[in-house]
């Protein structure tokens, strides 16, 4: 083999190498899903509170998703890695506060949270670990508190209905980005405030404009319910 091909084969090697693990994009940013318990308890289905008892009237955590930008998404990608409760045993109080299971029966939860994290968990193993997964989505939790700023601009979770525009701009004006909303019906079929998504980059470091919405189902105005 003459200089020049040896010297053209070696780059194309090289080449494909950054090509294939260097720059792999497994996936172009996360939703970030906070959801109004209300909502998930009042729709016909029973709903449980979890053994550590009734959560706090508040948003909860529903999952941290990697998702591409035509809102296409990966999921159960490393079942070789499947989710350890005893990986997050230091963060466990925080857990059972801002993601509990609401499913029946009742339980500690750890059957929602090992469904997370092998669904959409595993999808971003090059970027969290199962630790550093729920940790981060624990402190973006902190950093969003959707609820404050609906309560500010005069929105309450006491059953009554909102225009789906002020919650947006309530949103918008409280934490300084554009949300997804869907929302899902009542026992009597009335739509209401169900999931809240925000952005977050693919190293989970920053909100970000979303690149795609969730498909917006709501009502021009939805219910908030009690919880
Ligand atoms: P996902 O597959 O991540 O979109 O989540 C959907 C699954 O999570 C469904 O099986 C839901 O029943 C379940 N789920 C959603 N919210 C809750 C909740 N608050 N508690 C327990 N399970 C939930």
């Amino acid at each position: 083999m003459g200089f020049f091909t040896r010297f053209v084969l070696i780059n194309l090697v090289i080449f494909q190498c950054f090509s294939l693990l260097c720059f792999a994009q497994d996936f172009d940013f996360f939703y970030f899903v906070q959801s109004w318990p209300g909502s998930y308890c009042d729709t016909g289905r029973s709903c449980c509170h979890p053994q550590s008892g009734k959560p706090s009237a508040d948003f909860k955590i529903h999952g941290l998703w990697p998702n591409y930008n035509d809102g296409t998404y990966p999921s159960n990608c490393d079942s070789s890695n499947p989710f350890d409760r005893t990986k997050i045993s230091d963060l466990m109080g925080s857990m059972q506060k801002n993601w509990p299971s609401l499913a029946c029966p009742s339980s500690d939860s750890t059957k929602f949270w090992a469904h997370e994290w092998n669904k959409h968990g595993t999808c971003a193993e090059s970027v969290l670990d199962q630790h550093g997964y729920f940790e981060t989505t624990l402190n973006l939790k902190n950093q969003a508190n959707i609820l404050q700023a609906l309560r500010t601009a005069g929105i309450n979770p006491d059953g009554s209905y909102y225009s789906l525009n002020k919650i947006k701009s309530a949103i918008e004006q409280g934490i300084k980005l554009s949300p997804g909303i869907t929302c899902n019906v009542d026992e009597s079929g009335n739509s209401q405030l169900y999931e809240i998504y925000l952005c977050v980059d693919s190293s989970a470091s920053n909100f970000i404009d979303c690149p795609i919405f969730p498909d917006e189902n709501c009502a021009s105005s939805v219910e908030f319910p009690e919880f």
